[in-house]
């Protein structure tokens, strides 16, 4: 393959499909889709995008539920040369107003039921073509496809052109759209499948949204170039989980999954036979969850680390040849990916000592759409990609290329002039008896600038008692670290992703101090 010349991800996700056509590539509760469906379903749809010559380039905006024909009608982008531009499904008109008129689509695709709304929206932001795609696969988009021929000649891309935008689910500040290219999303496809080890027998179960960079890219990618069959349901759902793992090889979800499978006593080693493989990704897994999951089920999920801007970026070792998966850490830098954690002034720290982590490699975006002075500030001199991530490489007996994500920048908390990582003292109440899982924020202080504030959320059936957590921190941490306050929860407030909202719950608390 000469990615020089012919860089079009679907053609190089394309080598991995087996040589039976036939075969299952899709399975869903209601039907199954062969190779041969992917490739003459996507083709229909890629024709119909090309009769309306729109220019390369050309941004495809989508927001519809998960359905096959929407990995279709994302295949079918990359086949016609156009820009894939996914919106989550729970964002509101004005969101979406925001994403349209910052992208300038040329084709909008949302369901039957907002197309009241979002048809004269895309009209208005100068969209020419609007269809729509429903949750069953019906609708105008697939009607309008029917009509045009399935066998399309995929068009011959370069890897610096640009496959997608994923605008970033930030909870502060305008979303920004990140430019993928071929190149950035075929790299760390290739990357993953020889790391995780995917095979042609492999069976994925696929319960995560596709409007992400971890089951639109990292899923499904993966089990395409593995030529691997995928169970696709449209959301987690535990009963349908229970039915299928059994048959299945891998799972990736975020830790909210992990944590509803062990909520269910049906889970255990049995419904597990066939696997071999758990990813886990999009938010910090809980040692708590690793370390119970492994009693339960007997495997060891695997935690990853990565971003939209560019893709997977670390991941503990599935070959236990190359180390062991540690709890708590995201692994070492993927190969051909380089990871480094510096000080405010972009200076390489020691291991053991938390910083700011950057990024460097070919899966590392192309900028911000348009931004390009944000895009600037978020690179350093000689090209690293600052992630606003704070990090810690090695550590009290981790192997010193593991990094472990203790914070977001954001997220970081100066009280009185002292750098505070959330993440340390959350690891000490999170291992405190009756513990579930906690959040420690930074609340506006008169004298300190910020005081700390921990959210706990006690296990049910169990009690926290406050003053109790405190004796044991202050008997933990530097007195500077100790939580001021000390709430109690029945959940934290989480995205669709799985990401703590600590906005949200920097809101609700700001008035307490
Ligand atoms: P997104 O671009 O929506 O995928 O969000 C990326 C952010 O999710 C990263 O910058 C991290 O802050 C966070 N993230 C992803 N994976 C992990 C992980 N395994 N542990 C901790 N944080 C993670």
């Amino acid at each position: 393959m000469n990615l020089e010349h012919d860089a079009n991800l679907y053609a190089i996700l394309q080598t991995g499909f087996p040589a039976d056509r036939q075969a299952v590539a899709i399975e869903t509760p209601e039907r199954n889709y062969s190779w041969d469906d992917i490739e003459a379903l996507s083709g229909q749809i890629a024709s119909l995008l090309a009769s309306l010559r729109v220019p390369a380039g050309a941004r495809v905006a989508v927001q519809v539920e998960k359905s096959p024909e929407a990995l279709m009608l994302y295949l079918a982008t990359l086949r016609a040369g156009l820009v894939y531009l996914p919106l989550n499904t729970a964002y509101h008109e004005a969101e979406v107003g925001y994403f349209l008129g910052d992208a300038e689509p040329a084709v909008v695709v949302c369901t039957e039921a907002a197309r009241g709304w979002c048809e004269p929206l895309a009209r208005a932001k100068g969209a020419a073509h609007v269809y729509t795609l429903d949750a069953d696969g019906q609708g105008s988009l697939m009607r309008a496809a029917a009509g045009h021929d399935p066998a399309f000649q995929t068009v011959t891309r370069a890897a610096t052109d640009l496959a997608a935008i994923l605008y970033t689910s930030g909870t502060t500040g305008r979303s920004k759209g990140a430019m993928l290219t071929h190149g950035n999303l075929a790299s760390n496809a290739l990357t993953l499948k020889t790391y995780w080890g995917w095979r042609a027998d492999d069976v994925l179960l696929h319960m995560l949204p596709i409007f992400h960079v971890h089951g639109l890219f990292v899923a499904s990618h993966g089990a395409l170039l593995a030529g691997a069959r995928m169970i696709w349901l449209p959301r987690l759902d535990i009963d349908q989980a229970l039915r299928y793992l059994p048959r299945c090889t891998l799972m990736m979800g975020v830790p909210t999954y992990y944590v509803r499978l062990l909520a269910d006593a049906r889970f255990e080693r049995t419904v597990c036979g066939h696997m071999r493989l758990f990813i886990s990704g999009s938010a910090p897994l809980l040692v708590d969850t690793f370390r119970e999951f492994q009693q339960r089920s007997g495997m060891t999920i695997l935690e990853r680390y990565g971003m939209s801007e560019t893709g997977m970026i670390t991941s503990n070792p599935y070959d236990p040849a190359r180390g062991a998966r540690l709890p708590g850490t995201v692994g070492p830098a993927l190969p051909g990916v380089a990871v480094r954690v510096v000080d405010d002034a972009d200076q390489g720290l020691a291991p053991g000592t938390p910083g700011h982590v950057q990024v460097r490699g070919p899966n590392v975006f192309a900028g911000y759409w348009r931004m390009p002075e944000k895009t600037r500030q978020e690179f350093t001199a000689d090209g690293w990609f600052r992630t606003g991530d704070i990090g810690v490489l090695g550590g009290a007996g981790i192997p010193d290329d593991y990094l472990s994500i203790v914070g977001r920048s954001k997220d970081l908390i100066i009280t009185g002039g002292y750098n505070v990582y959330p993440k340390e003292i959350e690891m000490v109440i999170d291992a405190m008896p009756g513990v579930q899982e906690s959040a420690v924020i930074g609340v506006p202080h008169a004298d300190f600038g910020e005081a700390v504030v921990a959210v706990i959320v006690p296990r049910a059936g169990a009690t926290v008692d406050a003053a109790a957590v405190l004796a044991g921190l202050k008997a933990d941490l530097a007195n500077f670290k100790v939580p001021k306050q000390i709430h109690l929860a029945d959940a934290l407030p989480r995205n669709t992703m799985g990401k703590v909202q600590k906005n949200v719950l920097r809101q609700q608390y700001a008035g307490l101090s």
